[in-house]
Formats: structure tokens, sequence, C-alpha cells
């Protein structure tokens, strides 16, 4: 039984929820007495062997033109074909965007279980594969068995440490059909600040607390200190105070920085259930019977005006 892990990159760079992923896949592929394997789609600026740092001990890498763009029809073709060709019967996702919309996919593709939102590696004694995920926005948790031949799991972002015990990987060139795209790109605008926020290790966040648009310049002074993304509650965002893509929350980007500072937001828990996964937050916020308190590793009651220009 061996282990397919989708190795995604960006700007050149692999993505750090792929080195946790790389990092289940080998810790995945040991407990199964095989080895992990990676894919990457593209030409990332790294060194591929030097991704066998993370375990992987080969990696499959396929380039063509028209993958260039990402597209989750595409890609999930590609993937499922690397992964009959790998002879892979685990295939390990990140559950994040790119994640989300190709494990699916990849799963009908293979006749796969799949179990997404994955936090724990699976317990697989007595020929058992049951994995444990997140359910309810991170309230409660899951196992699920999943009795199919084949299985793909989707591993929650930042809920598995990275670690870095292998050596040099192998790198072949695979060759696989590319179908052709449905769809087609005719622009792409970035619309996030300097730091993506589902990448971010740090993510400075604000709310209604800090009554104005014009405020945000010591929120967004914070951020650029600290090198973090930027982030708002629901109501700033329908308020046309900060653009969409910086809501989190429920109904917005769901996050899982090392740090999460709110600033300013009440903690309802419709705005948690986005954030809940952060290693550390940190609240400031006036009034001391505000319920995100409850969630928090460290509070601050003040002014957010005093406080945060000080910070
Ligand atoms: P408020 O609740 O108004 O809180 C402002 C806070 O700022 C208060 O705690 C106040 O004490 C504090 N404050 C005021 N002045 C200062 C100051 N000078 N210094 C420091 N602190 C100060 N919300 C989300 O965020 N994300 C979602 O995805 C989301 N999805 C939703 C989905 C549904 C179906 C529904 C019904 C609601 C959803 N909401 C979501 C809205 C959510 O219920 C809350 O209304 C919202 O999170 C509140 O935003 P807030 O904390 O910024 O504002």
């Amino acid at each position: 039984m061996s282990v397919l892990v989708f190795i995604e990159h960006t700007e050149g760079h692999v993505k750090k929820a792929s080195h946790e992923t790389m990092t289940y896949a080998a810790q995945l592929a040991q407990q199964l007495g095989t080895a992990a394997e990676g894919l990457v789609i593209g030409q990332p600026q790294e060194d591929l062997p030097a991704l066998g740092k993370y375990g992987v001990k080969k990696i499959h890498h396929v380039v063509n033109d028209t993958l260039s763009q990402f597209d989750a029809q595409v890609y999930a073709s590609v993937i499922a074909q690397a992964a009959e060709k790998a002879g892979a019967d685990v295939v390990i996702f990140s559950n994040n965007a790119a994640g989300k919309s190709l494990a699916p996919r990849v799963a009908v593709r293979l006749r796969a279980g799949l179990v997404s939102g994955a936090v724990a590696l699976p317990q697989t004694e007595g020929g058992k594969f049951v994995v444990k995920k997140a359910v309810f926005s991170g309230k409660a948790f899951a196992e699920v068995s999943i009795t199919t031949p084949k299985k793909v799991i989707s591993l929650n972002v930042n809920a598995f440490t990275v670690q870095e015990t292998g050596d040099m990987a192998e790198v072949t060139q695979l060759q696989v059909d590319v179908p052709a795209s449905k769809v087609k790109v005719t622009n792409t605008t970035k619309t996030s600040g300097a730091v993506a926020l589902t990448e971010a290790e740090t993510v400075v966040s604000a709310g209604r607390g800090l009554k104005g648009p014009e405020n945000w310049k010591m929120v967004e002074d914070l951020a650029e200190l600290l090198g973090a993304g930027l982030a708002c509650s629901r109501p700033v965002a329908d308020a046309h105070w900060r653009p969409h893509n910086e809501h989190v929350g429920q109904t917005g980007v769901a996050i899982a920085p090392n740090l999460y500072i709110a600033i300013g937001i009440s903690g309802a828990i419709q705005h948690l259930a986005g954030v809940n996964r952060s290693k550390t937050i940190v609240v400031i916020n006036k009034d001391a019977e505000a319920p995100f308190f409850k969630a928090a590793d460290y509070g601050i009651v003040g002014d957010a005006f005093e406080v945060v220009p000080k910070m």
C-alpha cells in the first residue's frame, strides 16, 4: 500500500501546507510499511530532490504548459492518472482551497473513500483504516472508517507538525494525458495583501470595535511589522470597510495560523468557527466580558486605540 501526496506550490515556493502533508504521508507510509511519494505539477523554483527532507522518497514531476493555470478538473485527472501509475493506494491532500476542490474529484476517479479535514494519522491496526476528522466547525471529532481499497485523505492545515527527517528524493518525469480545460481564465486579480491568509503564520484581525475604515492604518502597520496576514470580522466586510476576501469565519475564510490577534472583535460563534484552529489566540477588547476572551490564550482588556499603537 503506497502513499502519494500532492505537493502544491505558489509563486515558485512549495506551500507550508504541503510540508505538513509530506510529513503526514511519510509517517503514514512508515506505519503501513511502505514509502511516501510526492507529485509536483509545474515548475517551482525550489530544488525538488531537497523535498525529500520531509520524508518523501520519490517525486513524480509533471510539466506541461497547459497546467500552468490551476483548473480543478484538469488537475484531478492528472493526479488520478499519477496515482494509478505510481500504484498509490492512499492519496493525501491539504484541506485548503485547492485540496477541497481536488480531493473529492480524485476520490471519484479512483473510486476511493474520502475523509476530508483529517486531524491525525489513521489507525491502521488489524487491517482497519480509521481517520479522525474535525466536524461541526472544529467543535467535535468523528472517527471515519474507510473501507474501499483506495483511500483519499485531506489533512487540515496546521493539524500536523512539520518534521524534517528524510534525505534527498529521487525525481522522475511522469507522462500523463492532459485533458483540455473546459474553462478559460481571462483575468486574475490578486485581492489579498502581502501575505495570503490561509498560508499566514500570523494573522492580525479587526472588527466593528474599530469604528470605521479610517482606523485600519494601525492594524495594517501592526500586520506589516509582524509579517502577518490581515483579516476582519464579517460585519466589517459587509459594511465595505474591508474587502470580503479578508473576512474570516463560518461564512468566510477558515484559517489556522500559529498566532491570531483579534482586535475589537466580540467572538461570536460564527467568527470562532473560522479561527478556532489557530495555535495561539490573543484578544484585545475593551469589554472584559467579551465572549472571545473564553477562547483566548492571552487577553488584553483595553481600548484598541491605546493598545495597538503601543504594540
Ligand atoms: P461586534 O459584535 O459589534 O463586536 C465589536 C467588539 O468590539 C465588541 O466586543 C466590543 O466590546 C469591542 N470594542 C468596541 N470598541 C472597542 C475599542 N475601542 N477597543 C477594543 N474593543 C472594542 N461573523 C464573522 O466574523 N465571520 C463569519 O463568517 C460570520 N458568519 C455568520 C454567519 C451567519 C449565518 C450569521 C447569522 C452571522 C455570521 N457572522 C459572522 C456574524 C457574527 O454573528 C457577529 O455578528 C460578528 O462576528 C460580530 O462582528 P464583530 O465582533 O466585529 O462586531
